[in-house]
């Protein structure tokens, strides 16, 4: 830990722990000590640690191809960009390293869009106040959060925000400058706010009567987190552009933006690359994580382990006065508490529970979506003993 603190920037403040082994929903320390892991390295390792089939996988290619660019063609990538396109409203894929890569592939595939094939002076993007889109600099002016952007200005030209599941607020913010609206189905990082059930659908109303994009940022909630493939999918309507990164390969750094031909064709060779995208490795543990999920029932598990997960907090909210509200879906669930967060994942950690903490006051909550009644029972009872006498 001396060693890290010495020698790596500070940009995150660390427990003071040091992980070394994973296995399915628990970690290891240094010292040996395990730990029942509900963060999934932030809702990223969705099947678990070391998921025998993304290993696997893995390792196969590493024996045949790490790398080539995409000056050439590969087998993985256009097995994963098939499986995205085929259970998704999406006919068309790009392939990145992040989230953050990925959102910018999206505002930059909507400027290009627009500037061809709408009318040259419509550039402007409308984000949500509370969202979170990422840390570049494009991606730090998309999240309409203050405490991202305080120190970076100036920041980009052309983004406006509304409240999020305000529909007037939205409707009004359009001007012959806007070209899309950009959002999270549900906001992660602003602490697990899920819009109204219909919300969703008019902003797909409201693009469509203005002749705009929705893009949708499904990098936290997409890959199974809510229950579905895509959280876009409850809503049933299908966006012009999605955005997914954090679960797509289980751990392994992998992005993808996602569009419709329509909007696709705005793109060309030279207008936006990437060296490492579609890079081999990645593709193997995204297709290897695809089939998993679709194959071995962990949307259903998900959706039931929710459902669970959400009706023993409820009654944990029940006990405690300082829980002052629980909400889901799926298994991006959150506790908003009435006193800061940090010390109740400091004592959860102590216990051998990981948990995180957003926004100061609300515990948030992305275990893998492999996880057991029991493993569920588990952390309850370790909530449940911290929270006590708080
Ligand atoms: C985590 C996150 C991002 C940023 O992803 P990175 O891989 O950290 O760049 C963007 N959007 C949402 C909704 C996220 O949760």
């Amino acid at each position: 830990m001396a060693l890290a603190d010495k020698n790596i920037m500070n940009t995150y403040k660390r427990s003071p722990i040091a992980l070394t082994k994973g296995k399915g929903t628990r970690l290891w320390d240094a010292s040996g000590k395990e730990y029942l892991d509900f963060v999934a390295g932030i809702a990223v390792c969705n099947l678990g640690h070391s998921h025998p089939n993304v290993v696997k996988a893995i390792r196969k290619q590493l024996k045949n191809l790490m790398h080539v660019s995409n000056l050439y063609y590969t087998q993985p990538q256009a097995e994963v960009a098939s499986l995205l396109t085929k259970y998704s409203f999406a006919d068309k894929a790009f392939f990145c390293n992040s989230g953050a890569e990925a959102n910018e592939a999206a505002i930059k595939l909507a400027r290009k869009y627009a500037h061809e094939y709408l009318d040259a002076d419509k550039f402007e993007l409308i984000t949500m106040k509370d969202s979170f889109h990422g840390r570049t600099m494009a991606t730090i002016t998309a999240t309409g959060q203050e405490k991202f952007q305080f120190g970076f200005t100036p920041l980009l030209e052309g983004f406006t925000y509304a409240p999020f599941n305000d529909l007037v607020a939205l409707e009004s913010a359009i001007t012959p400058k806007t070209c899309g609206i950009m959002l999270e189905p549900i906001q992660g990082e602003g602490g697990v706010i899920i819009p109204d059930e219909k919300y969703l659908a008019q902003v797909r109303n409201i693009c469509n009567r203005h002749k705009i994009l929705m893009i949708v940022d499904e990098v936290q909630t997409g890959i199974g987190r809510t229950g579905k493939l895509f959280a876009y999918e409850y809503s049933g309507i299908q966006p012009d552009i999605m955005t997914l990164a954090k679960a797509l390969g289980n751990g392994f750094p992998v992005g993808a933006m996602l569009a419709t031909h329509e909007i696709a064709k705005a793109f060309s060779p030279g207008n936006h690359a990437s060296t490492f995208g579609g890079n081999l490795l990645a593709m193997a543990a995204a297709k290897a994580t695809l089939k998993t999920m679709l194959d071995e029932g962990i949307l259903e598990n998900c959706q039931k382990m929710g459902d669970y997960f959400l009706t023993k907090l409820q009654a944990l909210k029940a006990k405690h006065a300082i829980i002052s509200g629980v909400r889901g879906k799926g298994l991006m669930l959150a506790c908003a508490l009435t006193i800061e967060g940090a010390d109740i994942v400091k004592s959860c950690q102590e216990r051998g529970l990981l948990i995180n903490c957003t926004g100061g006051k609300t515990l948030r909550f992305v275990p893998p979506l492999i996880i057991t009644q029991s493993d569920i029972d588990a952390a309850i009872a370790i909530l449940d003993d911290v929270m006590e006498g708080k």
